[in-house]
């Protein structure tokens, strides 16, 4: 794909060996650089911190796509097993290329650093806000690698969000899934295909408590993370709520979004961080 990520990369992480071999490697020879280019600027650069898009409210209150005002729900809501959704970030540009680089080449640093902004998705405007305190003591899971890809990568990304995440909120982290049908590339199959893939994909390891935080690295359409909802529902679970560093959406966000720093008063200062504004 002319342009991606692999085009502009500066790091070269090309065969799975090197991918192996790379695994903190990156966190070692690039210390304090920016998750989206890799040159100085923690955590992001203010080059690419101007580029990054920040799913803010006012928006749909199921899953936290922004609108111009608030709805129950919305045409982006992931599937029905997904209670709420939240995720800071719109999954393009350098947030796209840090969590290549967090899922392909195991670079940590990437997880501690989206963890506070997945925190800031989730409290800045609780999801179905009435219920929120029940989280007060439940666990954190993540949607699994299968065990072929997790051997492959050596490295499991959601696993490593869920425990940067779970420990900002001070709650446990639990294995809870696994992925019993290891499907091939997701990304150019159509939602109906993908949700065919996925069924009975994912397995409950144990009961889970009745409220739950679900955590992955991006949502697109919600058939991946459906399917673990939907697992976690038949092994008992009530209300599954899903937590990513990143979404995609099917229509473009509002001009705010755009201009996180200027529009959203609590991201803006994290932002700041990497990029030293002003
Ligand atoms: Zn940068
Ligand atoms: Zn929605």
């Amino acid at each position: 794909m002319a342009g991606g990520w692999s085009a502009r990369r500066p790091l070269s992480v090309a065969s799975p060996t090197v991918l192996r071999v790379s695994t903190s490697l990156l966190d070692v020879l690039l210390p304090g650089r920016c998750l989206g280019c890799g040159r100085a600027g923690w955590p992001f650069c203010e080059a690419c911190a101007e580029r990054v898009t920040v799913l803010g409210p006012p928006g749909c209150r199921r899953c936290g796509r922004p609108l111009e005002g608030t709805v129950d729900r919305c045409a982006d809501c992931p599937p029905g097993p997904v209670a709420w959704a939240r995720a800071p970030f719109l999954y393009e540009g350098p947030v796209r290329q840090a969590l290549m680089r967090l899922k392909f080449a195991g670079w940590r640093s990437g997880a501690a650093a989206f963890a506070p902004w997945m925190e800031e998705a989730l409290l800045d405007e609780p999801p179905l806000a009435p219920s929120w305190r029940r989280y007060s003591w439940s666990v954190v899971t993540w949607v699994p690698l299968g065990r072929r890809r997790r051997r492959e990568r050596g490295f499991d990304q959601a696993e490593a969000l869920a425990r940067a995440v779970a420990r900002r909120l001070g709650l446990p982290v639990v294995r809870l899934l696994e992925r019993v049908v290891e499907t091939g590339p997701q990304a150019r199959r159509s939602g109906a295909e993908r949700r065919e893939a996925l069924r009975g994909a994912f397995r409950a390891r144990a009961r889970p408590p009745p409220w739950l935080v679900l955590v992955d690295d991006v949502l697109t359409r919600g058939a991946t993370a459906g399917e673990c909802a939907q697992a976690l529902r038949i092994a008992g679970a009530v209300d599954v709520g899903l937590v990513t560093a990143a979404r995609s959406l099917g229509s473009p966000v509002p001009a705010r979004c755009r201009d996180p720093v200027r529009s959203t008063g609590l991201r803006a200062p994290v932002l700041r961080v990497g990029g030293r504004r002003r």
